[in-house]
C-alpha cells in the first residue's frame, strides 16, 4: 500500500487547554523540521485537534516513518488513505480495497470503528460499522468479526474527506521541543549525558550544550567525537549551540594547587560554574547533567551536594535513579551509544586522582577553592570558548 497521508496523534499536549494551540503549532514546527531532510514534500496541517501530515508527489516512506519517530510529542503515526470522494457505495470499495491491500495475509479478525465528523453524514456510525463489516466479509470470507480483542481496528473517519486508517505506529512521546524554555547540557564524551539531553529535550526543552576539554591532554578526536554526539541528539532536538571550553589552565591549576582526592569535585564545581555563566548568556534557565545517584565518587549524594552549591540555577539530573544497564539500554534505544564507547580520553579520566573523598564536606570544599583565585581563568575559559551550532 502506497500512502500519501498520516495522521499525527499527540498524547499529553491534548490536555493543554488554553495553550493548546502553541503546543500544537511548535508540534507543527518540529515535525516540518524533521521532514525537511525526508526526501519528498510535505503539507502539515493541522484540522480541528488533529495534525495531518501528507505527501505531495513522490516521498520515502521509510525514512518519513524515522524522521516522525524522533518528533518529540507524536503518540502516534497513523498511515492513512484520504478519499475525497463521500459517495456511500463507493465507500465500501474503498474500504475492502484498502483491506486487501494492507492485509495480505486474510486470517486476521478486525472491527470496523467509524466515527462520524461530518454530522450532515447521511448514514449512522452503527450502520457504517456493519455495512462495511459486511463488505469485508463478502469480499475475503476467511477473514472474522471479533468486537472486543481484534487484530485489526479500522478507523473510519467522516470529516470533510474520509480517513481509513488502522496502522498505529508509537512515537517517542513527550511534548514538543520549545514548549519548555531551554536549558544548558553538559555534554560529556561519554554515554551518559546525551542520554539525559534527549530525556529532557524530550520533556520541549531547547537544549544548548557546553563541553570542556583539555587540549592536549584530551585529543582532536576526543572533541570530534562530542560534536558527532550533539548531532546525532539534534536529530531528536532540533539544532544545538554547542559551546567548546577550553579547560587545560583551570584542570592544571586543580591538579597543582587542590588537594589531590578534592580534584574532582572542585573540577566539577568550575564545570557547573561556568556553564551557568554560558546559560545565563544563551537566555538558558536550568543545567542538565547525567548524573546518577552513587554511579562514581563524585556522584555520591554528599558530592552532588557540593556540586550543586555551586551554581544557584536548578540542575536538572533526569538520570538520577538510573542503574547503568539501564542507561546504556536508552542510549543504544537512541543512537548515541556506538558513538559514546569510542575511546578517547576524557578531561575527567585523565586527572582522576587515586582517591577521590567520597563525602566532601562543603566548608572543606569552599575553603580549598577558595585558596585559588580562579576569577580570571574563568573569564579566559568563557571568552576563548568556540560556538558552534549543530545541526
Ligand atoms: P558521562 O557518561 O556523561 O560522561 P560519567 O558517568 O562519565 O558521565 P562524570 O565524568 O563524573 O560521569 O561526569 C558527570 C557529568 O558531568 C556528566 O554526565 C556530564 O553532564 C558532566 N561532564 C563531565 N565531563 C564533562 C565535560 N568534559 N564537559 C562537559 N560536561 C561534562
Ligand atoms: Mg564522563
Amino acid at each position: 500500500m502506497q500512502y500519501q497521508s498520516f495522521l499525527i496523534k499527540y498524547a499529553e499536549i491534548g490536555t493543554k487547554g488554553k495553550n493548546r494551540y502553541m503546543f500544537e503549532d511548535a508540534l507543527i514546527r518540529q515535525i516540518r523540521y524533521a521532514l525537511s531532510s525526508v526526501d519528498g514534500e510535505f503539507d502539515v496541517t493541522k484540522e480541528s485537534g488533529r495534525i495531518y501530515v501528507k505527501a505531495l508527489g513522490e516521498y520515502d516512506y521509510d525514512d518519513t516513518i524515522e524522521a516522525l519517530k524522533r518528533v518529540f510529542g507524536i503518540a502516534d503515526i497513523c498511515p492513512m488513505v484520504q478519499i475525497d470522494d463521500k459517495d456511500y457505495e463507493n465507500l465500501k470499495k474503498h474500504v475492502v480495497e484498502y483491506m486487501d491491500q494492507v492485509y495480505p495475509d486474510k486470517n486476521i479478525t478486525f472491527k470496523v470503528d467509524a466515527r462520524r465528523g461530518d454530522k450532515q453524514y447521511p448514514v449512522s456510525s452503527e450502520q457504517i460499522n456493519r455495512d462495511m463489516g459486511e463488505a469485508i466479509l463478502d469480499a475475503f470470507p476467511e477473514m472474522k468479526v471479533d468486537v472486543h480483542h481484534p487484530d485489526v481496528l479500522l478507523r473510519v473517519e467522516i470529516r470533510q474527506k474520509v480517513n481509513l486508517f488502522s496502522l498505529m505506529i508509537p512515537g517517542p512521546g513527550g511534548m514538543p521541543i520549545g514548549t519548555n524554555g531551554q536549558a544548558m547540557l553538559l555534554l560529556s564524551g561519554g554515554i551518559d549525558s546525551p542520554v539525559a539531553g534527549y530525556m529532557m529535550a524530550k520533556r520541549g526543552l531547547i537544549l544548548s550544550a557546553v563541553h570542556f576539554y583539555s587540549y592536549p591532554y584530551t585529543s582532536e578526536r576526543a572533541r570530534d567525537k562530542v560534536v558527532d554526539l550533539t548531532r546525532l541528539l539534534s536529530r531528536y532536538a532540533g539544532p544545538i549551540r554547542l559551546h567548546l571550553v577550553p579547560f587545560t589552565d583551570i584542570q592544571m591549576t586543580i591538579y597543582e594547587q587542590c588537594p589531590s582526592k578534592e580534584t574532582t569535585v572542585i573540577m566539577r564545581r568550575l564545570m557547573m560554574k561556568i556553564a551557568q555563566r554560558i546559560a545565563e548568556k544563551e537566555g538558558a534557565r536550568a543545567l542538565i547533567t547525567g548524573e546518577a545517584l552513587g554511579q562514581v565518587a563524585s556522584q555520591t549524594l554528599e558530592s552532588l551536594c557540593v556540586t550543586n552549591d555551586a551554581v544557584t540555577m536548578p540542575v536538572f539530573r533526569p538520570l538520577i535513579g538510573f542503574d547503568k544497564d539501564d542507561i546504556m539500554d536508552l542510549s543504544r534505544k537512541i543512537g548515541t551509544y556506538e558513538t559514546s564507547i569510542l575511546p578517547y580520553e576524557d578531561c575527567c579520566t585523565v586527572f582522576v586522582p587515586k582517591h577521590p573523598v567520597t563525602k566532601p564536606v562543603l566548608e572543606d570544599l569552599r575553603a580549598s577553592e577558595a585558596k585559588v583565585d580562579f576569577s580570571e581563568m574563568i573569564e579566559h575559559a568563557i571568552s576563548d570558548s568556540e560556538l558552534m551550532i549543530i545541526k
